[in-house]
């Protein structure tokens, strides 16, 4: 099989590596085909697209929009966006709006609870000043020596409930799908088995993704353990969705799956690459 990874970050979020340099990681890799989809931005990709093309590899221009669904965070992975749609740019500029006040709260919370100066610490990784993730605190945990590693900071700090987390409104699922459309671009369900939905609540955010236009869902993912690969793969089968596949690698030594390290499909699939959009390119 090909390998193609649809799901990367770059320091224009909240990566480490800078587009090219990711590139140039994937290539290393043997990727053929990769998207990049930094979290609400899609600055990188002139930059990836230029080291792909040197490199002879295929860019896919992609974005990983956050939203709110009955009060959890989920995220849409958007593939063949068009990067340089002025409207699209806005949304997502107003997207990223409210994350600094978010961290600012963050850190006063950090303070509460004995750690001191998280905020400013969080901000030494931030490389691009309107995108600001919990990632950042992590890496600072990390760097403090409060916690032995970004895995464990999410897991005692900032994951969705727990004592650092500030609870934040993004774009609802609506809009979300409606800006990757209106941009060109196909919307796929981010590593759907990193959410605490309900198998009820899952059932229910599913359909109504299909009915606003979403085509797929993420199934071979750094998010998901094997099992969840499988799981995702009949989940895609049952729904009628594509299904899509994606390492999440932010940096080296930090994600689970590197940038085109990831394990074929589970089963037989319909792949979100058979989609006609990705015709044109090829
Ligand atoms: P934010 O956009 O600030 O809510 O932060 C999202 C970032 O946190 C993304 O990079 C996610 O991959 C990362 N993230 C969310 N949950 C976890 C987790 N449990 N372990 C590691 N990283 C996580
Ligand atoms: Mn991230
Ligand atoms: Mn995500
Ligand atoms: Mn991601």
């Amino acid at each position: 099989m090909l390998n193609i990874d649809l799901h990367t970050h770059s320091r224009v979020s909240d990566g480490v590596l800078t587009p090219a340099e990711l590139v140039r990681r994937a290539h290393r890799n043997g990727v053929k085909m990769m998207a990049l989809t930094d979290h609400d931005e899609v600055g990188g990709i002139v930059e990836a697209k230029e080291e792909a093309a040197r490199l002879g590899i295929q860019l896919v221009s992609g974005v990983e929009v956050s939203i709110t669904w009955a009060r959890k965070t989920i995220h849409i992975v958007g593939l063949h966006v068009n990067e340089k749609d002025p409207l699209l740019i806005d949304r997502l500029w107003h997207n990223r709006d409210g994350r600094k006040a978010r961290a600012e709260r963050m850190g006063q919370r950090f303070a509460e609870l004995g750690v001191e100066g998280a905020y400013q610490g969080a901000l030494k990784y931030v490389t691009n000043p309107s995108l600001i993730s919990r990632k950042h605190f992590a890496r600072y945990l990390v760097e403090a020596g409060v916690c032995p590693s970004v895995n464990k900071a999410f897991d005692r700090y900032l994951k969705e409930g727990g004592p650092a987390y500030i609870a934040h409104r993004w774009a609802t699922l609506a809009e979300a799908v409606q800006w990757i459309r209106e941009a060109g671009g196909i919307a796929i369900v981010a590593h759907p088995g990193r959410y605490d939905l309900s198998d009820l609540a899952m059932h229910e955010f599913l359909n109504e993704f299909r009915q606003l236009g979403g085509v797929g869902i993420e199934t071979v993912t750094g998010s998901h353990t094997p099992d969840q690969y499988l799981e995702y793969a009949r989940v895609a089968d049952r729904y009628g969705f594509l299904a899509s596949v994606g390492s999440d690698f932010h940096a080296p030594g930090e994600s689970s799956i590197d940038v085109g390290c990831l394990p074929d499909f589970p089963c037989r699939v319909n792949p979100v690459f058979n989609h006609p959009v990705f015709r044109a390119i090829r």
